[in-house]
């Protein structure tokens, strides 16, 4: 891939083919808000700061090619360059080659993808390839760096597909990076102090070292010329050029001097904003923290800011964020709660101080007690951080509770988060009761708006014991479903669960304040009927015993057993299954996720139940059939056609669709008198799944 040359040691790299796509688009794609190319830049030069400054924890030594940890942006209007320097690790020649040309991360590809889906560029931090945004602005990028293990190296790209690589013996940086864009003629706007302090102050100002912008203006000044030379500007200023001599008539010598001179401005403030008083932050400055710290686009949902003083202390900021991070790609890498010992930055994904189900809480935390100088690996055996995991955990479910009393943004938290929530039910057993109380489900009756489990249990009927559920794949299907007949026309209401996560998770948490959570897809339901309801509901029992019986004969292996049901209204049967087994609707969840690597799994295991409603037609009809003749040909025909239709209209799946579709053909044919004897139709379907 390289084509080195001995003599000016220079190597040319072509770019990793989708880097070398995305940068194209960016190149592009018409986007007018550009700016955001300098918080990419800060950003990285932010992190390569935490990464030295968290090597020097543990090896002091590592600062001796620099103590200062700053951000530095020179514009030059002369060049056309705008500058960004920075103190922080650098990076290796190898680093060079393969972090910012060779080796594309999984992001790359799904940003470009995203793009052309009519993403926003400004995205382009969270797909974790921000570096290249430089192009959005600068026709050539050159990146001077030296790393302490390493010799100064240049890379230098135009785009157009390659780089170059070669050592760089310009003035030496010490450690650190020193990124150089040449910007394109439309974009000199950020050569402008005023430009560049508007974009740090909207982007970067809780970066957590200083940045300074070394503006340059040109000065005249006087001075006669018996006379001493000007004190040195007050403001530390660098004399760059020193101006002409000029005789004036009539008057002394004087001598006009063109200063030109560089004044070093901060431009962030980078006091923490944990450790500020909460009742002097504003929501705005709360926003920027959050989207400096999560490279989100958009402001978070709600934040709390909180210091835990006593035995352990501990200052954090939780944010829960407006949508749900476009985590498909690397999510080892995913940050989320930064951990702070004294100020100093640790760690940018502490996993241990939060629970999975709770990773997508953003934030911060600050410990007082966590000793400077840890190692990662001996992090994981710190009790503090167990007891300030216990403390976020709380807090999280306090957050969420407030949260709960906003119904509009309770809404777009439950949107985005809900999966997690019911991953926590499950994961989580020590907190699932107060998990539960966030799951929020459209019932039977609230098709409009989603309910509590508490909400449900507060409308429950007098004589009602179960919380009634069933799961399927929309709402529209459970609504419909054979399951719910009976209960919503005696106006129960049936909770309707749509996500493939529902069902495990009521598997787990089992009660709700008391009451079981029942299944309407299994076996044994039980309705609040009066002592009259079930005496009749026995005596038909009891008058289609011997049809149940003779239905199992028939249907042989294919279900357990049949029972007349207290479910139906308008289906003759449907096909239910044990607590024990997969539902209908965990068999489809299953074989949708598992079936593909497990083939040879037997998903079809359920135990199948068969009810029958006694008071249909149908299965009035066939009584009659059975009591006259037992072995009555015809019937074991309508037999399996019956049971294959309750299984999809239980929401199962059918193993073959098309023998099924070929007796319906057949009965069609023989309704429109196309052939005249259809009986034996359902012989085929006796071969054993
Ligand atoms: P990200 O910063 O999200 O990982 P980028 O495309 O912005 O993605 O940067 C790619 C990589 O290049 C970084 O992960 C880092 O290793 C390296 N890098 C970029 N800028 C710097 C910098 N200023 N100092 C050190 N390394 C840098």
């Amino acid at each position: 891939m390289a084509a080195s040359s001995k003599r000016d040691k220079v190597e040319v790299f072509a770019f990793q083919a989708e880097i070398a796509k995305l940068m194209s688009l960016i190149i592009n794609t018409f986007y007018s808000n550009k700016e955001i190319f300098l918080r990419e830049l800060i950003s990285n030069a932010s992190d390569a700061l935490d990464k030295i400054r968290y090597e020097s924890l543990t090896d002091p030594s590592k600062l001796n090619s620099g103590k200062d940890l700053k951000i530095n942006l020179v514009p030059n209007k002369h060049d056309h360059t705008l500058t960004i320097i920075d103190t922080g690790i650098g990076m290796t020649k190898a680093d060079l080659v393969n972090n910012l040309g060779t080796i594309a991360r999984s992001g790359t590809k799904d940003f470009r993808e995203a793009l052309q889906a009519g993403a926003d560029i400004s995205m382009i931090g969270q797909f974790r390839v921000g570096f290249y945004s430089a192009y959005l602005v600068a026709e050539k990028v050159t990146v001077i760096t030296k790393h302490n293990d390493d010799e100064q190296y240049a890379w230098e790209s135009s785009a157009g597909g390659s780089f170059t690589v070669r050592p760089d013996h310009g003035e030496p940086l010490g450690r650190g990076t020193k990124v150089i864009l040449l910007l394109k003629e439309g974009h000199l706007e950020f050569l402008e102090e005023r430009r560049l302090k508007e974009i740090v102050n909207k982007h970067s100002q809780f970066v957590g070292y200083p940045i300074t912008l070394f503006r340059e203006y040109e000065c005249q000044k006087e001075e006669s010329d018996e006379g001493k030379r000007k004190p040195k500007e007050k403001l530390k200023a660098e004399y760059l050029r020193c101006g002409e001599e000029k005789r004036e008539s009539g008057q002394k010598k004087k001598r006009i001097i063109k200063e030109k001179v560089i004044v070093p401005e901060q431009l962030n403030k980078t006091k923490p904003i944990w450790t500020r008083n909460p009742e002097d932050i504003t929501n705005e400055e709360y926003g920027e923290f959050y989207r400096s710290l999560t490279n989100d686009w958009e402001d978070h949902l709600v934040v709390k800011h909180f210091a835990v003083e006593g035995q352990l202390e501990f200052k954090a900021l939780l944010y829960i964020p407006r949508r749900a991070r476009l985590d498909l790609f690397d999510t080892r890498k995913r940050k989320n709660i930064r951990l702070y010992a004294r100020k100093v930055f640790i760690m940018e994904n502490c996993e241990d101080l939060v629970p999975k189900y709770l990773n997508f809480i953003q934030g911060v935390v600050d410990s007082e007690d966590l000793p400077l100088n840890i190692s990662r690996e001996s992090l994981q055996q710190i009790k503090i951080l167990k007891v300030i995991k216990k403390h976020l955990v709380k807090k999280c479910f306090e957050l969420f509770a407030e949260l709960a009393e906003d119904k509009e943004k309770y809404l777009i938290f439950y949107e985005q988060f809900s999966r997690k929530i019911k991953h926590g039910i499950h994961d989580d057993p020590q907190n699932n009761r107060k998990l539960s109380e966030l799951l929020r489900y459209y019932t039977s009756a609230s098709m409009d708006e989603m309910v509590s489990l508490k909400d449900y249990c507060e409308r429950m009927k007098e004589n009602q014991t179960l919380i009634y559920y069933l799961a399927g794949d929309s709402l529209e299907q459970v609504a419909n479903s054979v399951f719910v007949e009976r209960l919503c026309k005696c106006g129960l209401e049936v909770i309707y669960m749509t996500q493939p996560m529902d069902e495990y998770c009521m598997q787990q948490l089992k009660t709700f304040e008391g009451k079981t959570c029942f299944s309407v897809a299994e076996v044994g339901l039980e309705l609040p009927e009066t002592k009259e309801e079930k005496a009749v509901l026995e005596r038909k029992k009891a008058k289609l015993e011997k049809l149940c019986k003779i239905i199992k004969k028939r249907l042989e292996s294919k279900i357990e057993k049949v029972v007349v049901s207290n479910r139906l209204v308008t289906s003759p049967c449907c096909i239910v299954t044990t607590s024990y087994n997969w539902t209908a609707n965990m068999e489809r969840v299953l074989k949708a996720q598992v079936f593909k690597y497990f083939s040879t799994m037997d998903y079809t295991s359920s135990k199948k139940f068969m009810e029958i409603n006694p008071d249909d037609g149908i299965i009035e009809i066939l009584r009659q059939k059975a009591e006259m003749d037992e072995n009555d040909k015809g019937m074991k025909d309508l037999l399996i056609l019956l049971y294959e239709t309750a299984l999809l209209s239980s929401g199962f799946v059918l193993e073959n669709p098309q023998i099924h579709a070929d007796r319906i053909y057949k009965i069609i044919r023989y309704g429109l008198a196309l052939i005249l004897d259809i009986s034996g139709f359902g012989e085929t379907s006796l071969r054993p799944h």
